[in-house]
């Protein structure tokens, strides 16, 4: 056809979407096209007045909206275990998590049955703990996105430890955060003052993963992510400055 060739394009597969250099139009969660932008961490685990830094990473509709739910669950998960006013208030008659309870009686209905007495008298809650695996998965994917940029897949993601009130994490994840002398300091990224601070954290004792996501939730709830490598190409980073 020489060079009268015409060009002749066709367009990509979700999976090799994501080789173009133009990573921002792609959804990071599942490559197809972005046509919104995500807040992460989501703004469902922040308080208003917004952070002014919000970040963001491009995401279809699909994988916007689909953990929303997870999402508000582990907000009124927090606002039950919590002793913060803050969050308690939102309890309370006319509160935001009390409304939306009353907005959706079999949301409340499954709180309600998940609470028991616990052998020393208090009340506990019982978790569903695969619907907070989930948003955790999904917060650590996108900040580890934000920060050592994209091409890691959803999948190499999860939720590996706990600690809430009353728990400690396992030494093998608790050692990770300890400040060794004359070791650089680790640092905490705060994206919101006593609302939400990760950091990414290497521990050789826990074995596994190259490396962990630690996640503070409302002081209240500290759960741990295991990621894999980065991939540190520069072509794959997002257009967007480090935190
Ligand atoms: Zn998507």
């Amino acid at each position: 056809m020489g060079a009268k060739t015409r060009q002749f394009e066709l367009p990509l597969g979700p999976g090799s979407a994501r080789r173009f250099r133009g990573l921002n139009q792609f959804c990071v969660y599942c490559g197809s096209a972005a046509d919104t932008r995500e807040h992460v961490p989501p703004k469902a685990l922040l308080e208003e007045p917004w952070p002014i830094n919000l970040r963001t990473v491009p995401a279809c509709q699909p994988c916007n909206r689909g953990w929303s739910s997870h999402e508000e669950y582990l907000a009124v998960v927090l606002a039950h275990i919590s002793d913060s006013p803050r969050l308690t208030a939102k309890l309370r008659e006319g509160g935001a998590v009390d409304r939306a309870l009353r907005g959706s009686p079999k949301f409340d209905d499954r709180i309600i049955n998940a609470l028991s007495e616990h052998s020393d008298g208090r009340v506990q809650i019982s978790l569903e703990i695969e619907r907070i695996a989930a948003v955790t998965q999904k917060v650590a994917f996108g900040l580890h996105a934000l920060r050592y940029g994209h091409g890691c897949r959803l999948a190499s993601f999860a939720l590996v430890a706990m600690a809430g009130p009353g728990h400690t994490l396992p030494p093998e994840f608790a050692g990770a955060l300890w400040n060794w002398p004359g070791v650089r300091k680790k640092r905490w990224t705060e994206v919101q003052q006593g609302v939400f601070s990760f950091i990414f954290a290497k521990t050789w004792m826990a074995g596994g993963a190259p490396l962990y996501c630690f996640m503070k939730l409302q002081d209240t709830l500290l759960a741990v992510v295991s990621c894999p490598a980065p991939i540190a190409r520069a072509k794959r980073r997002l257009a967007s400055p480090p935190w």
